[in-house]
């Protein structure tokens, strides 16, 4: 099934992501991770591409099993680190395996990398690929407090119009820990005409060392009720895996009352984690 099919359902659809191993012996956990979360019945799965491409088997093959666990998978696929007889070849076997929905995704470029030998500098260019190769539906990252590369958010939304104007058709946005950011982005979206469904990303924190890492990484703000909370719980890891788990579960049901019909899990291949989520909005979803 189309991810877009899903996400204009009249339902509100909750899903999840997960990440593949960077190695084969730990191929198994992820997957066994992965079919546990399905079991949730959770609305579709996003499996991401690992940097640099090199396990990128293992996101079509756990893909590949969600499906045929009558879960939709969302493939994630970077270009950055490829070039386009290697793109084709991943689409290819994409089709081949079945796999009916992409994340088109950049990635990040690598420290010191020759920019000159970058065969795609923007997604956009791997999203017309993918529309001259067919058969996909095809989504995009975006930015609720901006890309670090762009100057500000007004650029961003530009660069991110080019992407959904080359053949994108719905944007799953970085995690945020404000509601407020992502309502005053998505009224920004209205207002310079890119008009397809955006899914909400939540990231639940249920460790204190995970934040300090997401902040090194992201440009992402921490609102002081959120601070205080990690502030609090964070030496209690039992504690700060409730608190990260009952934050996230406030965010969701305040965009889901708000109209946000969809919201993407970024569920860390925990499917404890992922099972409290859902537990907590059983009735919401029902
Ligand atoms: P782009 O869409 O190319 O955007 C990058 C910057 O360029 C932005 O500032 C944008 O405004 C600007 N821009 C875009 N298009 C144009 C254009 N045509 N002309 C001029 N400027 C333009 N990384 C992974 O390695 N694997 C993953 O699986 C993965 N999954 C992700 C999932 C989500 C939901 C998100 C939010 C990010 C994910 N990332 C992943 C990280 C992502 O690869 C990085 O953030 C990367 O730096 C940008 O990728 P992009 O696809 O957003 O790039």
């Amino acid at each position: 099934m189309k991810i877009t099919e899903i996400i204009n359902g009249a339902k509100p659809s909750l899903s999840f992501e997960v990440f593949p191993p960077k190695t084969s012996e730990k191929f198994d956990g992820v997957l066994a991770a992965a079919c546990e979360i399905a079991k949730l019945k959770p609305s579709y799965m996003s499996v991401t591409y690992g940097a640099g491409g090199g396990t990128s088997e293992y996101t079509t093959a756990i893909c590949r099993e969600l499906n045929g666990r009558g879960v939709t998978s969302l493939a994630h696929l970077t270009c950055v680190s490829s070039d386009r007889s290697r793109i084709e070849l991943e689409l290819g076997n994409l089709r081949a395996q079945g796999i009916e929905n992409i994340l088109a995704l950049r990635g990040d470029i690598p420290e010191g990398f020759d920019r000159s030998r970058i065969s795609y500098s923007h997604a956009s260019e791997l999203v017309k690929e993918i529309v001259e190769f067919g058969g996909f539906c095809i989504g995009g990252a975006c930015y609720p407090e901006g890309h670090p590369e762009s100057a500000n958010i007004s650029d961003d939304i530009e660069g991110l119009k080019k992407k959904v104007d080359s053949g994108c058709e719905f944007l799953t946005t970085q995690m945020f820990f404000d509601n407020n950011i992502l309502y005053n982005f998505l009224y920004r979206l209205l207002k310079a005409g890119v008009n397809v469904p955006v899914v909400a990303g939540i990231m639940p924190v249920t460790a204190a060392a995970q934040i300090k890492r997401l902040c090194s990484i992201s440009s992402t703000a921490l609102p002081q009720r959120f601070i205080r909370i990690v502030d609090r719980y964070g030496d209690n890891p039992a504690a700060m895996k409730q608190a990260g788990i009952a934050y996230a579960t406030e965010q969701i049901i305040d965009l889901f009352a708000n109209g946000i019909n969809a919201v993407h899990v970024y569920s860390m291949n925990k499917p404890d984690v992922a099972a409290a989520i859902r537990r907590n909005l059983s009735e919401i979803l029902s």
